[in-house]
């Protein structure tokens, strides 16, 4: 469910016609819904209510400042994977004793700026980084507290670039060395052992996975116990999917209806980190139709955003719907809907069947509110589109559009260059 709606033939974010916001900011422009964004939010909340549990956005699905503002004064934690996002989450407010920090490359820097911003847990990724982290805290005179990240070896049968659980992939450390790693975790004095962390993968549609992966690391808990390791917060991850074509995801609800009975009366908080099932449908990325080119073999609709923009179609061949921001009755035609960037993977559609569009028409892609400003680039030296907030019925500019002089910020030409 989300906030763009036709009213009559005109597409609208919240009561907000996106034609009126594209033309006072410009395209390309992302646009986000502030109240879908709380209303995905609150699900979560509403869902694992009366049982003890965080909710940690991650944010590397989307990092805008205020997107973080408007979560963290609903009470939302942060899933952060690098120093930068460990920074915007508290400059966004977010408590920091509701920020877990995951990822198999945290630096030295960025250890020691997790540990003085004095952070839930550290979701270590490998026996390695255990020992780092213990150094580290030891030099700062501080205990680091952390969590393992298993690897539960769950085919979350999603894309293979999206899935993250299994034997094969670099993340988390192998079930049958959880234990091993704890009792390293035991010995080392600089460590305190908070957690259990798992995360599956993304965009899955199935509340299955989920509940296989918690049964096998709640035995692993117990296995803990038994040899004396004591284990508070059972961090499950993020993955709930999104519809972007058709696929019916589980909401947090069926979730909870599942998991909370699995962990209940096991004196365990429960930490979820969903980053798409929040922001994905929360946002749409609007932009213009430059030309309409008919080469012999095919049609062809060339926009002003590109997969600069949004990567998600070029890298996953990820599928979103695309809608006129005014219904036309012209024919139907069949085209690839393109941007201007120099690669024949730079599409946000092939093949796709729409009314035809006519020069200077806006187009909506949808559900690009995840892992679409948050993975963009100035490939191409390409401006980076505004991010405008929609509530009701005002938007706000929560991003401006670069400029020139974005791109060579920060460039120093040697002496002997002038
Ligand atoms: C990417 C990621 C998430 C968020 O995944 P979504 O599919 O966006 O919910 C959560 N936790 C970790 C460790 C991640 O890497």
């Amino acid at each position: 469910m989300h906030d763009f709606q036709y009213k009559r033939s005109a597409l609208h974010a919240e009561d907000v016609p996106v034609e009126k916001i594209a033309n006072r900011v410009g395209t390309p422009l992302y646009i986000y819904s502030h109240r879908t964004l709380l209303r995905h939010y609150n699900a979560f909340e509403n869902a694992f209510d009366g049982y003890p549990h965080i909710i940690c956005f991650a944010l590397k699905a989307n990092s805008n400042g205020a997107i973080l503002r408007a979560l963290a004064k609903e009470g939302c934690g942060a899933d952060v994977v690098s120093g930068g996002e460990l920074y915007l989450a508290r400059e966004a407010g977010i408590p920091p004793k509701k920020i877990v920090y995951a990822g198999v490359g945290k630096t030295g820097e960025e250890i020691r700026f997790a540990l003085k911003s004095r952070i839930l847990m550290f979701n270590i990724e490998s026996s390695d980084e255990l020992k780092a982290i213990d150094r580290i805290a030891g030099q700062m005179k501080m205990k680091a507290p952390v969590a393992l990240r298993v690897n539960p070896n769950i085919n979350a049968s999603t894309h293979p670039y999206i899935s993250t659980g299994l034997r094969k992939h670099k993340f988390g450390i192998a079930m049958e060395s959880a234990l091993e790693n704890y009792l390293l975790a035991r010995k080392q004095v600089n460590t305190e052992i908070k957690g259990i962390h798992c995360h599956i993968g993304s965009q899955i549609t199935k509340v299955s996975p989920f509940v296989d992966a918690v049964k096998r690391v709640l035995s692993l808990v117990r296995k803990l116990r038994k040899s004396g390791i004591d284990i508070q917060y059972l961090d499950m991850g993020g993955g709930l999917g999104i519809t972007y074509e058709n696929e019916v995801s589980p909401y947090p609800a069926d979730l909870a209806k599942e998991i909370i009975p699995l962990v209940n009366k096991n004196d365990l908080t429960l930490i979820l980190e969903p980053g798409r099932s929040i922001a994905g449908n929360a946002g749409i990325l609007v932009t213009k139709v430059l030309y309409l080119k008919d080469s012999p073999k095919k049609k062809f609709v060339i926009v002003d955003s590109g997969m600069n923009d949004l990567l998600r179609p070029s890298l996953y061949e990820a599928y979103h719907h695309i809608l006129p921001v005014k219904k036309s009755r012209r024919a139907q035609v069949t085209a690839d809907v393109v941007g201007p960037i120099c690669e024949s993977g730079d599409f946000f559609a092939r093949e796709r069947t729409m009314n035809s569009p006519a020069r200077d028409d806006l187009l909506a892609i949808m559900s690009a509110g995840g892992y679409g400003f948050s993975m963009s680039s100035n490939y191409n030296s390409r401006l980076r589109p505004a991010e405008v907030l929609v509530k009701g019925a005002s938007f706000h500019v929560i991003r401006e559009r670069e400029q020139y002089s974005d791109l060579s910020r920060g460039v120093r030409i040697p002496d002997f260059l002038k």
